[in-house]
């Protein structure tokens, strides 16, 4: 066994890895090590050894000691969005460098500027054999000084030193690249070696000898990979090698074609074949799914799939990467002169979120390695993209898939300009009530339009959250999605009723079915004037019980709206949004700025945040979680924030510095016992003292577990307030999955099983003069309104485009028949029951 003692590469602060705020890094995912918070720009070679990697952007680089290890040197966090810029490299691949050499400069004030953290990170990335004896940290070190002592290694550096290094490159013919079986082929060889062997495979470089290092390669058939070998007989354990991998490692080969000036294949599977249009004349009607409200009568404007031409082969490496770096920048530009001075909307949201994928340091590494393959940068982008969108499907998360669009936006409108072809598919010149109809539709369609040129949009693919629904939502406009072929064989130019609430789009409806659809508009339209104009008056019952009318948020732009629309607070921020879609978990600063940001659109007015809702079916992508058979039974909302406390702190400390203080309320989701509040309580205590903050923070629980509903008194005694959400209680409570399908019509929120725990739930916080409030989707139904306040919920927190109706319709109930009738409802066997129940006494509804 032999030691390798490596010197500080920086100056700095020596600090553990677990403070690294990179899980990849903190959790050790990369390798064992140490972290340095640098006040020396120049990284320095912590031992001697070999450079076997240099990574494409400059920011890092692999050596290999004499004994086999592998240290990895990773300067700053997300430094590979810098592609470069900032750093000089002072070494090669392959150069022998000596302890206290010059490896990577870099330039401190830009890094500072641009970089999430100039901390960094020195770890083993072959860990096997190797193990840390001695690690100085929490403490200033100056160059050169001792560092870490890292023990194990197959031989002893003389004997490594009299070894010789042999490398040679080699194609990969597998079609399915480098997967389980293969690695373990080519490990179990390598392991006869006594030697070191390692594989390269664009910026990676992986320990031959570990099939899951082998496998994080990524490598794909068509890759070049470089394989290194030292030791005794290096020359002839890297030919067996070699010639291990070009004959397919076990797996059937097939060699590569390649194709000088080849065209790239549309980035979805096909275009749509060919339907035959409706005739025109001829009314007809087809189902999709709802995805914005509202109705429109209009024009069908068809918006074509077109193919971009891209070449395969590239110009050099060099040349591609400027290539693909000025087109991202371009790409940045147009974005930011397109949503300069707008905050807060949905769309500026949307585009911003384009922004961060432009920067997604994963994306930008997977166009990197292909372009160092020979690729064009057009071909390497679109590939990277593809290989995104793959992935985010394959995690079979509906909210995920959804987000495909916008990388393929984000790839559409990059590849558009490095091959000089328009991007933008909706025609110039639409006509008034334009109703586009497409096969997908993508964000910057809609941002090219210009504002009040839209009727509606019906698309045969697509789904309800994805971000084109939100920004036709945002536009006002109906949308219906996942329509299938038939939207396809709308004619263009065809009159059209596009309903986004019922989900049913009719074509060449006849002339009385368009103008009863324009007068019931009319009407509506009035109806609405009314109800906005007193919807900023509070809320009271005819016999004078107040009812708090809050709004549910799930992105900031949509406070303010929220408020105009008589919102007396925010009942319930799903805090989601700031999470879920990023590579890095948020900031302290930027969770802060974004609260604060909602809490001044709400104007003073209380604003309740709920703590991260995540796991289980809505995974973080740099939150390693494990999989689970019933992910929804298993490791979600408060169960994940329990397991990482750091992050909980981080949240609860982002919403304690939002001023005015108290403004802000924590709601912790999916609690099962009190326990878990006792927990989140003690936690956020402790918090505040240490930010000196002395208005005390109100903290409830959200009742969505139906034992928590039945134990109510005893959350309630902990908590103080009560949240019911009545999506997942019903989820649990029936004992269907709210996202399949197959149960989606008994999935019932007006169940009498579930009232029963809603009355459970406001008897137990009685007991502690809790409030209750319902967040969850009924509270949005004006049939359930009545039942709900008749059961003695004090606030319903709902979407924000029902308040001004939902506000109206209460102030016509008397509290005696709401309190009647919900005892009724208690009694009866099934929710239809229930509706027939409400409809009865309430007619109008
Ligand atoms: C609920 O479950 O009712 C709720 C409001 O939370 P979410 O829909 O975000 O799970
Ligand atoms: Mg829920």
């Amino acid at each position: 066994m032999s030691m390798l003692k490596l010197i500080a590469p920086l100056a700095g602060w020596a600090t553990r890895l677990e403070e690294v705020p990179d899980p990849a890094f903190s959790q050790k995912m990369v390798g064992d090590g140490i972290a340095v918070d640098p006040t020396s720009s120049e990284l320095q070679a912590p031992c001697d050894g070999v450079v076997v990697s240099i990574h494409a952007s400059g920011h890092a680089c692999t050596l290999r000691a004499a004994t086999g290890a592998e240290i990895l040197l990773h300067i700053g966090l997300d430094t590979v969005n810098l592609r470069g810029e900032g750093f000089t490299v002072r070494v090669r691949e392959g150069q022998r460098v000596k302890a206290g050499e010059p490896l990577i400069s870099f330039d401190m004030d830009l890094l500072a500027r641009r970089a999430r953290s100039l901390l960094t990170v020195m770890v083993v990335v072959n860990g096997e054999g190797y193990s840390i004896a001695s690690r100085r940290q929490d403490r200033a070190v100056s160059l050169g000084e001792p560092l870490l002592e890292i023990e194990g290694g197959e031989r002893a550096p003389e004997e490594a030193a009299a070894g010789a290094t042999a490398e040679r490159a080699v194609r990969l013919l597998i079609p399915n690249g480098l997967h389980a079986r293969p690695a373990a082929v080519f490990s179990r060889h390598a392991r006869m070696h006594p030697g070191s062997v390692s594989v390269a495979n664009g910026g990676r470089v992986a320990n031959g000898k570990s099939v899951v290092a082998l496998m994080g390669l990524g490598a794909k058939h068509g890759d070049t990979l470089t394989l290194t070998v030292q030791g005794a007989e290096a020359g002839q354990r890297l030919q067996a090698l070699v010639d291990l991998v070009s004959s397919g490692l076990g797996d059937a080969i097939q060699p590569i074609v390649e194709t000088p000036a080849a065209t790239a294949p549309a980035p979805r599977a096909s275009l749509p074949v060919a339907l035959t249009p409706y005739a025109p004349g001829v009314p007809a009607l087809f189902k999709g799914t709802p995805a914005a409200p509202g109705i429109a009568v209009g024009i069908a404007v068809r918006v074509l799939e077109t193919q971009l031409e891209l070449t395969q082969r590239g110009q050099g490496q060099a040349e591609e990467q400027r290539r693909l770096t000025h087109a991202l920048t371009s790409v940045r530009q147009e974005i930011e002169v397109m949503i300069e001075g707008e905050s807060g909307a949905a769309r500026t949201e949307i585009f911003r979120a384009h922004l961060v994928l432009l920067d997604d340091p994963d994306l930008n590494d997977a166009a990197l390695q292909s372009i160092s393959s020979g690729h064009s940068a057009e071909w390497a982008w679109r590939s990277a993209i593809e290989l995104h969108v793959g992935m985010l499907q394959r995690l079979e998360n509906a909210l995920l898939a959804e987000r495909g669009g916008d990388l393929r936006d984000i790839g559409r409108r990059v590849v558009a300009l490095l091959t000089g072809q328009s991007g933008s598919r909706v025609p110039e010149n639409l006509p008034d009530n334009a109703i586009l109809v497409a096969d997908e539709l993508m964000p910057s369609d809609l941002a090219a339009v210009p504002p009040g040129r839209l009727a509606a949009l019906c698309t045969a693919h697509g789904g309800p959250t994805s971000h084109v629904a939100i920004l036709a939502a945002g536009l006002g406009i109906p949308a219906v999605v996942a329509a299938g072929d038939s939207a396809l064989r709308v004619p263009n130019g065809a009159a059209m009723i596009v309903d986004g609430e019922r989900g049913e789009v009719h074509v060449h409806p006849s002339a009385e079915l368009q103008s009863a659809t324009l007068r019931s508009l009319a009407e509506r339209a009035t109806r609405r004037e009314a109800h906005l104009a007193r919807a900023h008056e509070g809320c009271h019952t005819l016999d004078g019980r107040h009812v708090e009318i809050f709004a549910n948020l799930g992105r900031p732009g949509d406070a303010a709206s929220a408020a105009s629309q008589g919102a007396e607070g925010c009942g319930l921020l799903r805090s989601e949004f700031l999470f879920l879609e990023r590579s890095t978990e948020p900031t302290e600063e930027e969770q802060t700025a974004q609260y604060q940001h909602i809490a001044q659109a709400l104007g003073g007015r209380p604003l309740v945040i709920r703590t991260l809702d995540v796991g289980g079916d809505k995974p973080l992508a740099y939150l390693p979680l494990p999989r689970e058979e019933n992910p929804v039974l298993g490791l979600r909302g408060v169960r994940v924030s329990l397991r990482h406390p750091d992050m909980l702190r981080t949240q609860l400390r982002a919403i304690l510095r939002v001023k005015p203080e108290g403004v802000c309320r924590v709601l912790v989701p999916m609690v099962t016992s009190a326990h878990e509040m006792r927990a989140v309580r003690i936690m956020l205590e402790e918090e505040r003292r240490a930010l000196g903050v002395s208005t005390p923070v109100a903290l409830g629980a959200m009742i969505e577990v139906p034992v928590a509903a039945m134990l109510s008194d005893r959350i309630a005694r902990e908590a103080d307030f009560l949240s019911i959400g009545t999506n997942d209680l019903t989820q649990y409570g029936l004992a269907m999955d709210r996202g399949n399908p197959h149960v989606a019509a008994q999935l019932d929120g007006l169940h009498p099983g579930l009232l029963r725990l809603v009355a459970s739930t406001v008897e137990g916080a009685r007991k502690h003069a809790r409030p209750v409030a319902v967040c969850g989707g009924i509270a949005s139904d004006l049939r359930a309104a009545p039942l709900l306040i008749g059961l003695g919920v004090d606030e319903l927190s709902v979407s924000p485009a029902v308040i001004p109706g939902l506000k109206a319709f209460i102030r016509t109930l008397s509290m005696s028949q709401c309190e009647k009738t919900a005892r009724q409802a208690l009694e009866l066997e099934n929710g239809d029951e229930v509706r027939a129940l409400v409809t009865s006494t309430w007619p109008g509804l």
